[in-house]
């Protein structure tokens, strides 16, 4: 692979891959179709979460060339309590000495993951367009362009509170069907929202509902100054991750988690191993297959499952949950044991992602995401 690298996209997946190739000593310059990093988030907090792995995410992004200083310059806050309702809003705190997840902010605000990312891309060497929207690479290069059709759908607010640092959950199909409604609250800044993968017709309704619940729990929560944002999700298995020099990380590989959407660890993870690949000539396809593939399968499987047990059977998954190690047995559920790469063909044939693949998939093919044969883009 040639010393010049572009990449198209300057989220996590589009960044991570450029910080390990700058400072590898390649000449990067990372295309963005927007006019800053994270502007497809509105300063909303998410969690990176830290269950999947025996990894700790702290320790992830040190392997990935993240350095998350103590005080560091960004919102990188562990969580070790989550308190969880059912639908009946009965509630269960859960806690565990190993943190469920790091709280971040996204967007482009200065705390946020993104900003950060784009500082350590910067002064790693790397060079990133905004404004510059990429349709066809045609050397090759690396391409994060995000998610390209909803598998699951995310709508809530940011706000002002008093309230003191909370992350809750509410498992309850009336508010988010076959998802969950979330609260995170850090520094008096919340987000509320309702993370449904069902009915997105409904996704304004599921998100008044969510409010209601969380103002009905949490009275302390005295919202001021709130503002909308919503957001989609993707996931997919089967297109080709690498292909005419081009390889696909983050949620343009398809890469997110099947279960609950938290795709910041794939995305991240895959940029380094995209850099890693062409650092070093190892088979991309090969380090995902072996590091996030069966994770992301089992996952599917997990959504398979999760699916079918409706608000009851949430009620008896939190009580499962809350008994023993909490995190421990998460991971449980994500480590593909016997029994669920045996449910895998039967979770994909069911669970389909909404992408239609329109790739020509031709040897030649130059574009980022095919549209070959369309009249904006002939190949
Ligand atoms: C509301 C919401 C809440 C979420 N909560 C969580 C959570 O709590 N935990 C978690 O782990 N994950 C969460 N996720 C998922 C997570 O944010 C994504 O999986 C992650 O950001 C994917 O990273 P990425 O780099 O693949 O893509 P993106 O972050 O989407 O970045 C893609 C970039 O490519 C740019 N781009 C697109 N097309 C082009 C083009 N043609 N040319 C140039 N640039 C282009 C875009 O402007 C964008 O900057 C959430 C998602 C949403 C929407």
């Amino acid at each position: 692979m040639e010393r010049l690298i572009e990449i198209a996209g300057a989220g996590p997946a589009g960044i991570v891959a450029a910080i390990n190739l700058s400072k590898a000593g390649y000449d990067v310059t990372v295309y963005d179709e927007n006019p800053d990093a994270g502007h497809r988030f509105h300063g909303d907090f998410q969690g990176i979460e830290n269950w999947s792995s025996h990894e700790d995410a702290a320790d992830l992004l040190k392997r990935i060339g993240i350095l998350v200083k103590p005080g560091a310059d960004f919102i990188f806050q562990p969580y070790k309590k989550i308190t969880v309702f059912d639908s009946n809003l009965n509630m269960t705190v859960v806690r565990c000495e190993r943190p469920f997840f790091y709280l971040v902010e996204r967007g482009t605000g200065p705390g946020s993951l993104d900003s950060m990312l784009l500082k350590a891309c910067l002064d790693a060497g790397a060079k990133v367009v905004f404004n510059k929207k990429v349709d066809m690479l045609k050397r090759g290069g690396i391409v994060g362009i995000g998610p390209k059709a909803a598998d699951a759908v995310a709508r809530g607010i940011i706000f002002n509170t008093t309230m003191e640092d909370t992350a809750a959950v509410i498992l309850d199909d009336r508010l988010a069907p076959k998802g969950y409604a979330y609260l995170l609250i850090h520094g008096g800044k919340g987000t509320i929202a309702a993370c449904i993968f069902r009915e997105f017709k409904r996704e304004k309704e599921c998100f008044e509902r969510t409010l209601q619940a969380f103002q009905r729990v949490f009275p302390a929560v005295n919202i001021k100054g709130a503002k909308e944002f919503g957001g989609y999700g993707n996931f997919f298995f089967g297109k080709p991750v690498f292909e005419n020099g081009k390889y696909y990380v983050g949620e343009a590989a398809g890469l997110q988690d099947c279960l609950w959407g938290f795709g910041m660890r794939y995305a991240m993870a895959s940029g380094y191993l995209a850099a890693k690949s062409i650092i070093e000539g190892i088979d991309y396809a090969s380090l995902l297959k072996k590091e996030l593939l069966p994770m992301q399968r089992t996952a599917l499987v997990n959504r398979f499952l999760f699916e079918r047990l409706g608000n009851k059977g949430y009620a008896y998954f939190i009580r499962r949950f809350s008994s023993g190690n909490p995190v421990e047995e998460l991971r449980r559920h994500y480590n593909p044991s016997f029994f669920k790469p045996l449910l895998y063909p039967i979770a994909a044939w069911r669970y389909k992602s909404r992408l239609i693949d329109k790739g020509c998939h031709a040897g030649d093919c130059a574009c980022v995401w095919c549209r070959c044969g369309s009249k904006e883009n002939p190949c």
